[in-house]
């Protein structure tokens, strides 16, 4: 595998707060053995999460030693928080051949596309705003009416970027069907490799 075929193995898939980006990206993981990049954030921890697992979450000056070493492939502030994709595990699994998934938002995803020009871009939808708003309202993060807010205001203007910007998008209407369509998409682009 060429270096430039092992860059098109990179994956970004990103989507408004609440649009079920996570629980597509675990499933397409899952399907295609892929590498899911766990990233770094400042941002608190919420109860259903573990460390590690959904983040690796960090105290803001260790965050900020990491960008000062140039740790990380990309990183961005994001409603008030560090966010960032630690290069190192990403390139180990993409030098090993295999598919890596980041998770990242639409700043991240565009910085990542200039440095890695193979990288794919892949964007979830809502099937209605209406829906996005009651998701983001109804998932009991316990987030004050400020954030929600912004989360709603920043989906909004992800969504117009995204036209503009991403490779592909895909509608989140019915689960299953938008994980096939995110394993479509990959298979298509690596099957354009051989
Ligand atoms: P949340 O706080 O809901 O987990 O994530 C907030 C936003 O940060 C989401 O849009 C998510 O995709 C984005 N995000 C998560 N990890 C990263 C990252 O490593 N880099 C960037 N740029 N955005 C990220």
């Amino acid at each position: 595998m060429t270096e430039s075929e092992k860059q098109r193995n990179l994956i970004i898939i990103s989507g408004p707060s609440g649009v079920g980006k996570s629980t597509i990206c675990k499933q397409v993981v899952e399907k295609l053995n892929a590498f899911l990049s766990v990233s770094s954030t400042t941002r608190p921890q919420s109860e259903s999460e573990q460390q590690g697992r959904e983040y690796n979450f960090l105290p803001q000056q260790e965050f900020e030693a990491m960008i000062q070493n140039d740790a990380f492939l990309e990183y961005a502030e994001v409603f008030g928080n560090y966010y960032g994709t630690p290069k190192e595990p990403v390139d180990e699994a993409l030098a090993a051949g295999r598919i890596v998934i980041l998770e990242i938002d639409v700043q991240g995803a565009l910085r990542v596309k200039k440095v890695r020009l193979q990288a794919q871009t892949i964007f979830i939808l809502p099937p209605r705003t209406k829906d996005l708003q009651e998701r983001i309202n109804g998932r009991g993060r316990g987030e004050d009416e400020e954030t929600k807010k912004c989360r709603l205001e920043t989906a909004s203007r992800e969504i117009a970027a995204a036209w503009q910007h991403y490779d592909h998008m895909v509608i989140n209407d019915d689960l299953s069907q938008a994980i096939q369509e995110v394993v479509d998409i990959i298979d298509e682009k690596l099957k354009g490799q051989e």
